[in-house]
């Protein structure tokens, strides 16, 4: 019986619901008054149901169609500006029991390296992306307990955040590890975690059974139910996503909706991000033998609807899109990229070779950060370093409400400008640097407050002097 405030998966999650709102969606695909209305309602901008979300994304009507692609961008500019915010994963293990047939990393896989990096390890990959210019960074390792328990996490974020090179610091470590009990979500938080994030991979459980035949993340209800356990040890922000490739993506995306209607539903916080891979090329996968990938259309149209159903939500995309869909989905509604990304345990202090590799996917943007920073600027995006908000302790519902109230433009523009300056005094390529400053010039004018842009203008002179990290 599907309920949003249960903490069943198979309740929050209902198969049955998922049917009846995709047969309700495609009898609507066509109905241009239906569509309107959720249009309608999608402009308050609080967001639809997963059953309106649904018809919008069924719809087969060109113009309702260019209607919703035009509403995701402006919903973009209005909450995130042209803010993008940068961060890097760090693999740190790829030593994994699970059975995942979609990853490389599965325990069968004979053939990729096994690595796990030490704490020394770890120590030269952060100054490595401490030299590229990152300060956010996502985690990830590959489930075993006796390999990667979580007091080897543990010492990791520890050792991350003790690192100060130069003039850079990691400022926020975000976590992507398999799922885990209450107790060990506390511990992360203690640690001083940004987002938890965990894919979902598919919403359809028999799919996600085949898909994930051994291992403890076999246990669908005990992985779908991760961020409830989350949320419950204390940590307030946590991220969502799902494998487009692995099932049909009208499920997946009712699926992922229904996630985020449970989470507010019981936490009174939907999903601090929702992230939006899809399936890649690695060693021992090949994506052709998963039959539901998806064109570069319906990705695009997939990132438009999540962005007008769930306006509040960041949303994450990858380097396993290349530059041209980067650019395609910025506009309609990622607010978070990666730049400069290694996939490979190790990766950044030594590139592997590609016969040898123990990369999770292959990359297909191998742009430096620096590039992506450049490109952004160019295309009038501003990269920002900002960490601020969860060291102030906006977290979780204490950052929706900034969201809400509007105050974004007066905190998180100033917050992006004067990480943005961080950058290009410390790690910028000249010509990156003169566009930068051309940016940050130009994007003054845009802070509402008069007493927060004099702030700012002292500030970003303290900084061109080399004082750092300043917040709102
Ligand atoms: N091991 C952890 C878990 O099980 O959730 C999380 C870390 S894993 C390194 C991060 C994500 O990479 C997975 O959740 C999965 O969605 C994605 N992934 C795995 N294989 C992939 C592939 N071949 N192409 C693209 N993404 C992949």
């Amino acid at each position: 019986m599907y309920d949003p405030k249960s903490m069943k998966a198979d309740e929050f999650i209902d198969h049955g619901e998922i049917m009846e709102t995709l047969a309700y969606a495609d009898q609507h695909k066509k109905d241009a008054a239906l569509i309107d209305s959720i249009l309608e309602k999608a402009k308050l901008r609080k967001g639809l149901t997963h059953r309106e979300a649904s018809v919008l994304l069924a719809c087969e009507l060109e113009d309702k169609n260019q209607e919703i692609f035009k509403l995701a961008e402006q919903i973009k500019k209005d909450f995130y500006g042209n803010r993008i915010v940068m961060f890097a994963p760090l693999y740190l293990s790829n030593y994994c029991v699970n059975g995942c047939t979609y990853c490389p990393y599965h325990a069968k896989n004979k053939h990729i390296p096994r690595k796990k990096l030490t704490q020394d390890e770890i120590r030269a990959e952060v100054i490595a992306l401490q030299d590229m210019g990152h300060k956010r960074l996502a985690l990830e390792a590959g489930e075993h307990p006796t390999m990667n328990p979580i007091e080897y996490i543990l010492e990791s974020i520890e050792t991350i955040y003790s690192i100060k090179h130069k003039n850079g610091a990691i400022r926020r470590v975000n976590v992507n590890i398999a799922a885990t009990t209450v107790e060990n979500y506390r511990k992360l938080k203690e640690a001083g975690i940004g987002t938890y994030i965990l894919f979902q991979e598919t919403y359809h459980r028999a799919t996600y059974e085949q898909l994930h035949p051994t291992g403890p993340k076999s246990d669908y209800a005990y992985h779908t139910e991760a961020h409830d356990r989350a949320m419950q040890g204390g940590i307030d922000d946590v991220g969502l996503g799902v494998l487009f490739g692995l099932e049909l993506y009208r499920y997946e995306f009712a699926g992922l909706l229904m996630h985020a209607e449970h989470l507010e539903a019981v936490f009174g916080v939907g999903p601090h991000t929702i992230s939006v891979p899809r399936l890649c090329p690695a060693d021992d996968i090949d994506p052709g033998e998963f039959d539901n990938g998806i064109s570069d259309d319906i990705f695009a149209k997939i990132v438009a609807c999540i962005r007008v159903s769930v306006p509040y939500t960041g949303m994450i995309i990858s380097t396993r899109e290349s530059p041209k869909v980067r650019e395609r989905v910025l506009h309609l509604g990622v607010s978070q990229i990666s730049g400069g990304s290694r996939t490979s345990v190790g990766g950044y202090v030594e590139p592997e070779k590609e016969e040898e590799s123990s990369a999770q996917f292959d990359v297909s943007d191998r742009r430096t950060l620096d590039e992506v920073v450049r490109w952004l600027m160019e295309m009038d995006y501003i990269p920002s370093f900002c960490t601020a908000c969860y060291r102030e302790g906006r977290t979780g519902d204490r950052f929706m409400s900034l969201c809400k109230s509007g105050q974004i433009s007066n905190c998180c523009l100033p917050n992006a400008l004067m990480t943005l300056k961080e950058y290009l005094m410390d790690y910028a390529a000249p010509e990156t640097r003169r566009i930068g400053e051309e940016l940050i010039a130009k994007n003054m004018n845009d802070i509402p407050k008069e007493k927060v842009r004099k702030i700012v203008e002292e500030r970003l002179d303290k900084i061109a002097y080399g004082e750092r990290d300043f917040r709102f």
